[in-house]
């Protein structure tokens, strides 16, 4: 451990703030970063404070006034090259995702290769940065629309995506011809340093030491300052609904631009005609995969009457399978909690849910043992139950029954957060109806695969109080960059839109 950890330039006590790869003297407390499998530290930070962030906001600043000038499909070759660097790292960096937030090793090493394949998406999209060209009414005019870097993006971060989440903005960010400020989770930091020290050194070598600095702080210091501060006119946001209603008012406060990806409380529908080997497996990767640490976990199940008690039976004998422990080690599938608040949270969820009336089928039981372990949950459960419309951070399944399709569809909505959701079916009316305007009101609607587990091509995120943004792929870039309507008049003469008449 020790030798990974300094093969990734992590130091006993790293500082709190970079700028490139300097790091600046901090003063703030020295927060240890732990192995939730064991409990045990594993590195230490010693916090920044707002005058760290003042020095970090400029230098960003400062590279975004030279890195805004430099080509677009030139800024990609730099983003390829950070790619690079991810590719001959990937072994180390995936295993410190398992070692800081318990991720089993395969997750750790995908979730690399997630930012992997964001550099390689961000580098072609650096060469398609399209604007619309619009016939203008006045004759002799040309009217078109072109994207401009929009500034110093804040970068905020939740724990369970320590690597692949700043990668989803950042690259996509860089191409743009923005600036990064990485404000990282605390539970996270040894990720966020591990990939700002390998990553922040390639857009130095290119004359950019400030294109990406990171600092790590308290929220109500640091976090705040950094929301209220009008030099960034993007925040783009990762994390609780409770975090994202904060960051938005505030950003919302000073109009800046936010994006917000917040919690989910995702869904599956098994239809009666669903292929259930296929739901079985889709189930159990979207509600146990991350310990149930991902925003798209999935966190209830609604199952049709006709096979909901056989297909029961079969999910809770899988779930008494599943091999849980180390992380690090081949053929665990369930990890750690974070830390010990997850854990109570995951108790006080099963207490409720019992007190409302939920019947645990498996389950409801923390490991005794060192870390943070927990049995994932299945708890029969009625849709109307206040605990189902809230998301725990833990492997815990609310399991339904439906009669009817539309009452599957309606409960799937009927929930504060609109994420993802999936209907495992093989009738193609079914799916249709899912996939209709007025099915699945989620920003993921999926037939025959779980919640779990997008691909970077599309635009990721959700609707309601999961906070409406888009990351990712498709035209998720257009977040971060500002458009400009241009007309340009070739002619000889000045005529005015709508007809209007102005003679002077
Ligand atoms: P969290 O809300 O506790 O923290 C997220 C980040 O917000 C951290 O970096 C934290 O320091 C920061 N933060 C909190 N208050 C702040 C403030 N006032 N100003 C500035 N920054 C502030 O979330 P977490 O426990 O790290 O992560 C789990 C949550 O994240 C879950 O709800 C999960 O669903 C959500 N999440 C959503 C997505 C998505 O794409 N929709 C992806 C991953 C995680």
């Amino acid at each position: 451990m020790k030798d990974l950890l300094a093969r990734l330039g992590i130091d006993e006590i790293s500082s709190g703030a970079w700028i490139g790869s300097r790091a600046l003297p901090t003063s703030g407390a020295v927060v240890g970063c732990a192995d939730p499998s064991t409990g045990q530290t594993l590195a230490s930070v010693r916090l920044a404070g707002p005058e760290q962030l003042e020095e970090v906001i400029r230098a960003s600043q400062q590279a975004f006034e030279a890195w805004r000038s430099v080509p677009a499909p030139k800024r990609g070759e730099v983003v390829r090259q950070m790619g690079e660097v991810l590719r001959a790292h990937k072994d180390d960096l995936g295993r410190l995702v398992t070692l800081e937030v318990g991720k089993v090793l395969s997750e750790g090493l995908g979730e690399v290769q997630e930012s992997i394949d964001m550099a390689d998406l961000a580098v072609g999209m650096s060469r398609q940065l399209y604007g619309l060209s619009m016939h203008s009414e006045r004759a002799s005019h040309r009217m078109y629309e072109q994207w401009h870097p929009l500034g110093p993006v804040g970068v905020i971060t939740a724990f369970n995506f320590p690597n692949a989440v700043w990668a989803w903005n950042t690259m996509v960010a860089l191409i743009s011809g923005d600036s990064v400020i990485w404000k990282p989770s605390i539970k996270a930091s040894l990720n966020a340093l591990a990939m700002h020290r390998l990553l922040a050194p390639v857009a130095e070598a290119h004359g950019f030491p400030g294109l990406l600095t990171l600092i790590m702080g308290a929220d109500a210091d640091v976090g705040e300052a950094l929301i209220h501060d009008r030099r960034i006119p993007l925040i783009s946001a990762t994390g609780s609904t409770r975090m994202g209603r904060r960051v938005g008012q505030v950003v919302a406060g000073r109009l800046g631009r936010c994006l917000l990806e917040l919690g989910g409380n995702n869904a599956i529908i098994v239809h009666k005609d669903a292929d259930l080997e296929l739901a079985l497996r889709g189930i159990a990767f979207g509600a146990v995969g991350t310990a149930g640490q991902r925003c798209t976990s999935t966190r209830r199940v609604m199952l049709h009457r006709d096979i909901a008690e056989g297909f029961l039976d079969r999910l809770v004998a899988l779930y008494e399978r599943l091999p849980i422990g180390d992380p690090s080690l081949p053929g665990t599938l369930v990890g750690p909690l974070i830390d010990a608040l997850a854990v109570e949270q995951y108790r006080e969820a099963i207490e409720q849910a019992r007190a409302q009336g939920g019947q645990v089928l498996t389950g409801a039981e923390v490991l005794d043992r060192p870390g943070f372990f927990v049995r994932p949950t299945i708890i029969r459960a009625r849709p109307d139950m206040p605990i189902c419309r809230e998301e725990t951070f833990a492997p815990i399944l609310y399991a339904m029954v439906f009669d009817e399709l539309e009452q599957a569809i309606a409960w799937n909505n009927d929930v504060p957060q609109g994420l993802s959701s999936s209907i495992f079916t093989d009738g193609f009316r079914a799916a249709e109806r899912f996939l209709s305007a007025t099915g699945s009101d989620c920003g993921i609607a999926n037939v025959n695969i779980g919640t779990s587990g997008a691909e970077i091509g599309g635009a990721f995120g959700g609707e309601k109080e999961t906070g409406g943004g888009r990351e990712a792929g498709s035209d998720s870039w257009k977040a971060y960059m500002r458009r400009q309507t241009c007309t340009l008049n070739w002619g000889t003469d000045l005529p005015l839109a709508q007809g209007v008449s102005f003679d002077v």
